[in-house]
């Protein structure tokens, strides 16, 4: 039997976060998690969202570094 639901490791499996940051500071309290959208597990559809988010947060970070 295969599992596609994982475990969503950003909420601990409750769908929810107490903060996160935001533009480089600390929002909270409470919130709809964004990796799991709210379900507390990360499908499929969630995991490929997730590595676009990934890779757009990491071009993001390199292009800051380079000063543009
Ligand atoms: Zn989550």
């Amino acid at each position: 039997m295969q599992n596609t639901k994982k475990h969503c490791g950003r909420c601990g499996g409750t769908g929810r976060y107490i903060t996160h940051s935001l533009n480089g500071r600390l929002r909270g309290p409470g919130g709809i998690c964004f990796r799991c959208e709210g379900k507390g597990y990360q499908t499929p559809a969630d995991e490929r969202r997730n590595a676009a988010y990934d890779e757009y947060a990491a071009a993001r970070a390199m292009r800051a570094d380079m000063g543009y």
